[in-house]
């Protein structure tokens, strides 16, 4: 570990400041992604465009993101379009357990369908932010009361150095 006393990772106002911004996107990401997740048990909301011999779907169902390829003649070359119809309305794609959807296309069933479940992203997205919550309690805990930025020991008594990692607070 370098003991570089003039490294700008241990200045406590931009580190706190960037960690703001984190908490702040951080929060921002997983309360989005996870009001997507609720609503799609309520509703089922699709973007459908056309290709040349049927469509593809991606579809919010059931906290999974599913992307279905139909050969369905009368939807063939349709433009994009938004449709959102009832979660308990209309066929659906079976569940293979923690939200994960498969299913291989056949010619007797010329359906391909593969769904990912959004606790994928909420749950590092949780944990990232509470990770960052915690280092920004910290960092405002040692600016506001005169620790080291970097192990938190009392430097008020001694402006030069700290006398516990030797780290040369930089003066901001
Ligand atoms: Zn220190």
């Amino acid at each position: 570990m370098s003991q570089n006393n003039r490294d700008d990772r241990w200045r406590l106002k931009p580190r706190v400041r960037r960690t703001t911004w984190a908490v702040g996107l951080l929060t921002v990401a997983t309360v989005l992604v996870t009001v997507l997740a609720g609503v799609s048990f309520v509703r089922r909301d699709s973007l459908v465009w056309g290709h040349d011999d049927g469509s593809y779907t991606l579809q919010l169902d059931r906290g999974s993101l599913v992307f279905f390829d139909y050969a369905r003649n009368n939807f063939a070359r349709s433009p994009l379009r938004w449709t959102s119809i009832d979660a308990g309305s209309g066929p659906r794609a079976g569940d293979r357990g923690l939200g994960f959807l498969y299913k291989a296309w056949s010619a007797a069933d010329p359906i391909f369908f593969v769904g990912i479940p959004l606790w994928i992203a909420i749950v590092p997205l949780a944990l990232a932010d509470l990770l960052c919550i915690c280092t920004w309690r910290r960092l405002r805990h040692r600016a506001a009361h005169g620790l080291c930025a970097r192990c938190g020991y009392d430097v008020r008594a001694s402006p030069g150095a700290c006398p516990e990692c030797g780290l040369h607070p930089c003066h901001e």
